[in-house]
């Protein structure tokens, strides 16, 4: 089937309730091993890309790869999503390409460093809603920054220190009409999130509930959400690499999230442990070893692997096959006759 919108597939999860997760990718093992996982797994997909996946992938490989994936996995709803979306050209260029749903992160300036106003964010992400909208695209839009850096991309700051003000959060969906919300609750981007084991108290799942409550409708997204399993950093260490001890999302963090309203997270740092630690494990154990299959299969395999289990996870796992895909001028029309208001 073609690729769909974000939007129907976080409406069904809606339903369920349950959360979808959207992986990160750069290149073809990656998305063959999210392809593989949603088969075996009989869940929908979502496969998202940055502005350095973009640029390192020259962009046509990328959605071309994502053709592939839409023809060989023809049962799977399938996702393209721009994650961070630095400006409204970004936008613009990602729903030229065919992405099905685009980021527009005004959380920050176009250098995507810079913490913006609450007013550059309205009227850069409300110009994406516009621009998007009228082709049945899907937009995710931020609200409070998120800590550390991906892809370049994040103030850097310690998580804490700009989380999302609820009250300001369901002025900014009323104003900008976005379908999805990303929230920012203590989490942040990269393999460091928190230098000890979480408590109850690390995340401030307290403001995620409160902004569940004043807007029940919208799809709230959850950034920096991966595990960081101490098993994943072990391999890595255990074969020459060098990771300093460090925790990531607990998973029932998450499900209590997305008990409350969260129909999206976002996992990278995730799989990029499981690919790299298989390849270390390749190398020290078969020194004698060049053929690039050699390594890139069991990477492609151990990415797979925490990607089938994320989906069971967060639930999304058995709901493949639940819906029929809209086609974005249908999507297009409801949006239009405003029957998609959040
Ligand atoms: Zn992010």
């Amino acid at each position: 089937m073609p690729l769909v919108s974000m939007r129907q597939l976080l409406d069904e999860a809606a339903k369920g309730p349950y959360g979808v997760g959207a992986f990160n990718v750069n290149n073809m093992e990656q998305i063959q091993a999210i392809m593989e996982a949603a088969r075996e797994t009989k869940s929908p997909a979502i496969v998202q890309a940055s502005r350095g996946a973009r640029s390192y992938s020259q962009d046509r490989f990328l959605y071309h790869l994502m053709l592939a994936a839409t023809e060989l996995y023809l049962e799977i709803p399938t996702v393209l999503h721009l994650d961070h979306g630095n400006s409204v050209e970004t936008c613009k260029s990602a729903v030229a390409m065919g992405f099905t749903s685009v980021m527009m992160d005004g959380s920050l300036m176009p250098d995507g460093k810079t913490p913006s106003t609450f007013d550059y964010n309205v009227k850069a992400t409300r110009e994406v809603v516009e621009m998007a909208h009228a082709k049945g695209v899907t937009v995710e839009g931020e609200i409070g920054c998120l800590g550390g850096i991906e892809d370049g991309h994040g103030a850097g700051l310690d998580g804490l220190s700009h989380l999302t003000d609820p009250e300001q959060a369901v002025e900014f969906v009323q104003q900008t009409g976005v379908d999805a919300l990303a929230i920012a609750i203590g989490t942040s981007h990269g393999a460091y999130k928190f230098s000890s084991k979480p408590t109850g108290e690390t995340l401030k799942m307290d403001r995620l509930l409160e902004i569940h409550k004043r807007l029940p409708n919208t799809h709230l997204v959850m950034h920096g959400s991966s595990s960081v399993p101490k098993d994943l950093q072990d391999i890595i260490n255990q074969y020459g690499g060098k990771l300093k001890p460090t925790w990531g999302v607990p998973i029932e963090e998450i499900q209590l999230g997305i008990k409350n309203g969260v129909r999206k997270i976002n996992v990278d740092t995730d799989n990029r442990l499981a690919m790299t630690g298989a390849i270390r494990k390749v190398f020290a154990e078969k020194p004698e070893e060049f053929d690039p299959r050699s390594y890139l299969k069991p990477a492609r395999e151990a990415m797979k692997k925490v990607v089938a289990l994320r989906m069971t996870q967060f639930g999304q796992a058995g709901h493949m096959g639940d819906y029929a895909p809209i086609p974005l001028e249908e999507m297009v029309k409801r949006y239009q006759e405003q029957r998609l208001a959040a």
